[in-house]
């Protein structure tokens, strides 16, 4: 193509204006084409293409049969970079070479006359260097002349591919977009299912987390109600996972909180030393026990337990620490008792209510012959001779009606069937509530004591019936002696003779009551019984005392008169003895008064004095054999104190009962009932 000469042009107006693409076809030698020069166009081409150059649509003029080119600015594009320049001017057939078969034939038809149209119809254009899917929305329509010849195609072009690429992107999009949502469902799916599964893991954390948090109240109030306790948990780290107890303050560690603290951060590095090789036992897996002693003197018993998980492991360490010092003092204190009753001389022995024997000392071995493997679960009647087997229930039921059983004298038999003396002292055994679970005995051997006892008062017994043979010479001596004197004058001598007189009698009163001794233990003493009027004794004992009594007043009041069976001169001794008592024991000058008064079917003499009286404590001894009240006052007053326990034996073998009631300072009053005879 060459450049069009000016002198050249003619009516050229239709070849105004029309932006780059008018410069272009003016620049154009058209001369060189099919077309011709522009003058030589014809008047529809013309026509057309002053038309296209100032539409705003994409259009192109194909002309002749060649399909010579003419396009605008707007249909330009369309070409890309290959096609432009070279289509300005050029054949289409060219130009559009790659999609010619699928246009030529539309440009033959519009050729012939028809006109040809289609919306985002694809052609595959090589316009950038490489084929391209482009769209268009085209309409080819003949261009005829003057004669009404189809000279040329009028085409009006629309590029769709950008929207059809969007439409394309769209649908790919929308496809993508169903992808990604189906994606998202799945997701979302996955999401609930996942939701569900964290939920019912949570369901689980928080179940495991109430049952963790129970877990830890459990353990904080095992821990506080297990008494005089401290109990640690330590992890692999010797830190203390927890640490509880009612003794923690004590064993130095306060109150604050020591979870996830190691010993260290919290207390002193000295305690941690001493005890972090304990640790590393428990962690080892090692279970032991340490006791301790404190610097204040508590002793403790520490445990140490190791704690595995569930794959077997151990991952923790339980440290029970509890305060044993009043379990290991009454250890103590046990032990010495245990040691005190085995080194006792006396058999100590308990038993069960229903008499079964629970523990038998070694003096009990020694005494009775039985050792305690062979005895222990036995019944105490074993011990009971067959004639003395009534007396266990009868210390039995004192025993439960909460009296104790003291100095009981009796005898028990060996395991070789001798017979000992023994003195009992029996006391309940009672439970924390005071409920009675047992009864301890001491059984006292006093077989070597009887033996001395019955030599001694075999002794008396022999002394004293020797010393009453003479006695009675002299007695009978001084009888006759005061008989002879009684005419003689001679004062000084009967003053003699009576009280030698009297003298002898104190004395053989005296060795009576030795004698009476010895023959009460002898079994020898004989009560012979006599009905007798208690009025008539009474009176009578009172004449014969105020003979002899000068130093005191001694009454009786009016008495009922009662008849008694009894030994006369017994029940006699025993009121001389009271009175003689009340004599002794009181002041000169002061009243002795006897009374009697019947109390049903009993008959009640009484002694009363207004003497220095009797302590409490001596109240029920002075009833006991040689037993006397030991005061500044009564260390001159003479006597064996034998007494009141011939007096008190004589009542007893009637039947009756006696006592006293005394306050100290203000005298004492004696009593004694017998049955009165029916
Ligand atoms: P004895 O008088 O020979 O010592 P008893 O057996 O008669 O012996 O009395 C025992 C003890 O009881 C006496 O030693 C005395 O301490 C006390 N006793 C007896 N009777 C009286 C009394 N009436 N007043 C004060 N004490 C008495």
């Amino acid at each position: 193509m060459t450049a069009l000469s000016k002198s050249q042009s003619v009516d050229e107006s239709f070849l105004t204006g029309g932006g780059e693409m008018g410069v272009l076809i003016r620049s154009i030698d058209w001369s060189a084409t099919s077309l011709g020069t522009p003058e030589q166009w014809p008047a529809a081409l013309r026509y057309s293409i002053g038309m296209m150059l100032s539409t705003k649509f994409p259009v192109l003029i194909c002309w002749g049969k060649e399909y010579i080119q003419l396009y605008n600015d707007s249909f330009r594009p369309i070409l890309g970079i290959a096609k432009h320049p070279n289509a300005m001017g050029g054949s289409a057939k060219y130009t559009y070479s790659e999609i010619w078969e699928s246009i030529g034939p539309m440009f033959a038809d519009v050729m012939n006359g028809q006109s040809v149209g289609s919306t985002d119809f694809k052609v595959v254009l090589d316009r950038n260097g490489y084929p391209e899917d482009c769209y268009f929305d085209f309409s080819y329509s003949p261009i005829r002349d003057e004669k009404g010849d189809v000279g040329g195609i009028l085409v009006i072009c629309m590029e769709t591919t950008d929207k059809y690429h969007a439409i394309d992107g769209f649908q790919a999009m929308n496809e993508e977009m169903t992808a990604i949502n189906e994606e998202l469902a799945a997701a979302n799916e996955q999401m609930a299912a996942t939701n569900e599964e964290l939920a019912s893991v949570n369901e689980e954390l928080l179940a495991t987390q109430v049952s963790l948090s129970r877990s830890e109240k459990l353990f904080r109030s095992i821990a506080l109600n297990i008494p005089n306790a401290l109990i640690i948990m330590i992890d692999k780290d010797h830190k203390f996972i927890t640490i509880e107890g009612d003794i923690m303050e004590k064993m130095g560690y306060d109150s604050k909180s020591y979870a996830g603290k190691h010993p260290t951060e919290v207390g002193p590095p000295e305690r941690y030393e001493a005890s972090r090789h304990l640790y590393e036992r428990v962690l080892n897996g090692e279970r032991f026990s340490v006791p301790r002693k404190s610097s204040t003197g508590e002793d403790y018993m520490v445990h140490f337990v190791p704690i595995k998980n569930e794959a077997d492991e151990i991952d923790a360490g339980l440290i029970i620490a509890l305060d044993i010092t009043d379990i290991k003092q009454s250890e103590e204190k046990s032990a010495m008792l245990a040691a005190i009753i085995e080194s006792s001389d006396d058999a100590i022995i308990s038993k069960t209510l229903e008499s079964k024997i629970t523990s038998w000392n070694d003096s009990a071995e020694r005494m009775f012959g039985y050792k305690a493997d062979e005895i222990i679960g036995e019944t105490i009647y074993k011990l009971i001779p067959p004639d003395r087997q009534n007396e266990e229930p009868q210390i039995l039921a004192r025993l439960k009606s909460g009296d104790r059983v003291d100095h009981f004298e009796t005898k028990r038999l060996t395991k070789d069937g001798r017979l000992l003396d023994v003195s009992l002292s029996i006391s309940p055994v009672k439970d924390s509530d005071g409920h009675i679970i047992g009864l301890s005995k001491i059984a006292r051997d006093i077989t070597e004591k009887k033996l001395d006892e019955t030599r001694k008062s075999d002794f008396i017994g022999m002394v004293s019936h020797e010393l009453k043979t003479p006695l009675t010479s002299l007695n009978a001596l001084i009888q006759v002696a005061n008989a002879k004197l009684r005419n003689s004058g001679d004062a000084f001598l009967e003053g003699a003779m009576a009280k030698a007189s009297m003298q002898v009698k104190r004395m053989s009163g005296m060795i009576n009551g030795f004698l009476n001794v010895s023959r009460l233990e002898a079994g020898k003493i004989l009560i012979e019984k006599q009905p007798f009027e208690i009025k008539d004794l009474l009176q009578e004992i009172l004449d014969e005392t105020k003979l002899t009594i000068s130093s005191h007043v001694v009454n009786t009041s009016d008495c009922e008169s009662v008849s008694v069976n009894a030994d006369r001169d017994k029940i006699s001794s025993v009121v001389s003895n009271l009175i003689s008592n009340a004599v002794k024991y009181s002041p000169k000058g002061k009243l002795v008064q006897i009374s009697c008064r019947v109390s049903g079917d009993k008959v009640i003499v009484s002694v009363q004095d207004d003497g220095m009286g009797i302590k409490p404590q001596d109240l029920d001894k002075i009833f006991d054999r040689y037993y006397r009240v030991e005061t500044d006052h009564t260390r001159h007053i003479a006597g064996f104190g034998i007494g009141l326990y011939l007096s008190a034996e004589i009542i007893k073998r009637h039947g009756g009962e006696i006592w006293a009631e005394s306050e100290r300072g203000k005298g004492s009053t004696f009593y004694f009932s017998l049955p009165i005879a029916g």
